[in-house]
This record gives structure tokens, sequence and C-alpha cells, in this order.
């Protein structure tokens, strides 16, 4: 069956001297795997070799079963997330991008998800590298929120009294999915120290816009060991941020 999209690409791996497959992030239809023939000759119907960030008009057919998907056409439009943009840029997008593919199934929509991300690559191209951090930590957020793993960040994810930056000790826990009071701060292993700026700012993420550059690195530290145990790895891409 062919199908029309918009799509934005994730990942690439050359598949021969001609051809890549493509991870693909489509506004209908979610994560998708597809094979381009002949992408990196001169003269394609995909406007050139497909990069990682990469966005516009796809069709596409699908195989049966598991087959990979084969992607017939994709209208780049330009002016995207490209090569000249900073390396900080590059780097928060590769992370996302690692992070978008580890928490999305095939197949399965995320329109609005494709939505932020999209936004978040337009945004991050022109950001210096404190506003970078902060909107990757605003998108690692909404992923999260998406896939239905809110972090509990208003209250103790344990014993659900609200936060306060009176708490003489904040800690961030994986297990809980959220925030720990300093009562229950011993009955969780697995934990992050924050500091009550870091802590408000999760709380409250309109401060994350205007948050110091050590406060976003602090929140991007513990998500980095929160995304760490639930993907059971360190993301790969993780090295290059902070
Ligand atoms: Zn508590």
């Amino acid at each position: 069956m062919i199908k029309k999209d918009r799509a934005v690409c994730l990942r690439t791996v050359d598949y021969s001297e001609t051809s890549q497959v493509v991870t693909l992030f489509t506004s209908r239809a979610g994560k998708l795997s597809a094979i381009a023939k002949g992408s990196k000759r001169t003269r394609s119907a995909f406007d050139g070799p497909i990069e990682p960030f990469c966005f516009g008009d796809i069709v596409y057919s699908t195989g049966r079963g598991d087959k990979l998907a084969t992607l017939t056409e994709f209208e780049q439009k330009k002016g995207f997330l490209s090569l000249r943009t900073s390396l900080a840029a590059f780097n928060c997008a590769y992370f996302a991008a690692e992070l978008l593919e580890a928490f999305t199934q095939p197949l399965d929509p995320h329109a609005e998800l494709f939505d932020a991300f999209l936004q978040f690559l337009i945004d991050i191209a022109g950001a210096d590298s404190r506003e970078g951090l902060g909107l990757l930590i605003l998108f690692q957020l909404t992923l999260l929120a998406e896939v239905g793993t809110k972090p509990l960040v208003c209250e103790c994810a344990n014993c659900h009294n609200p936060f306060s930056d009176k708490w003489r000790e904040i800690h961030f826990s994986s297990s809980a999915s959220g925030l720990i009071c300093p009562d229950c701060e011993q009955t969780f292993n697995d934990k992050i120290r924050l500091t009550t700026k870091a802590a408000a700012a999760l709380n409250d993420i309109n401060l994350i816009g205007t948050a110091e550059e050590k406060t976003l690195n602090e929140i991007e530290k513990a998500l980095i060991y929160h995304f760490t145990e639930l993907m059971h790895r360190r993301p790969k891409t993780a090295k290059f941020l902070l």
C-alpha cells in the first residue's frame, strides 16, 4: 500500500553503495524503517543522500509482516538543521533522536511527539549552548509524558507530600520515577541528589528557559541517569552532552 506522510530522519545506515536504510519518525505512522534504493546516487527521488534530521514529505510503501517499508520519494525541505549548525545543537539533536527511537515502537503514531520533535529541531538550530540544553530538557520531559512515564515532580513520588523548596535534601529516583522528600530518601538506593534550584525548575518548567547553565546541567545529568535506568544502558550519544 502506498502512503504519504511527513517525516524527519532519525538515523541512516548504508545498505549498499547506492542505497540506505533509514529510520524515520513520521507524523501519522510514528517510527518507520525503510529502504531508500538509489538514495546515494546524485540523481534520485530523495533530493540526494538522506541524513539525520532531514525533514520533508515522503511517499512509501509498506512491506508485508516484518519486511522493511520502501521509501520512494523524500522531498526534503531546505534550510533545516544542517551540518553548518553548531556542533552543540547537533549533539543535543542526536541525543533526542536516540531517545525518540528507543522509547517509541514501530508504526505506533505519536502526532504530538512528532510536532514537538520538529519544533525542537527548528528551535535548537539557532540556540546557544544554555538555550539548547533547556530545549533538550523540555523535549525529554515531553517524550517521557508522551510515552506514559512522566516523572512525578510536584510531590514526593513515595509519600506524596507536596514538593517544597524547604526540603533539606531533594533527590530524584528513577525507580520511584520522581522526586523524593527527605523523609523517604532512605527507602531508595537508586537516586541522584538535586539542588533546590534544579528541583524547582523541574517542578515549574517555565523556569527552565531562564535557569543558569549549571542548573540545567544538573537536571540533564539526572535525566541521563533516569534514561540509563529505563533503557538498562547508557544512551550512546549521552557522552557528547555536558
Ligand atoms: Zn516522601
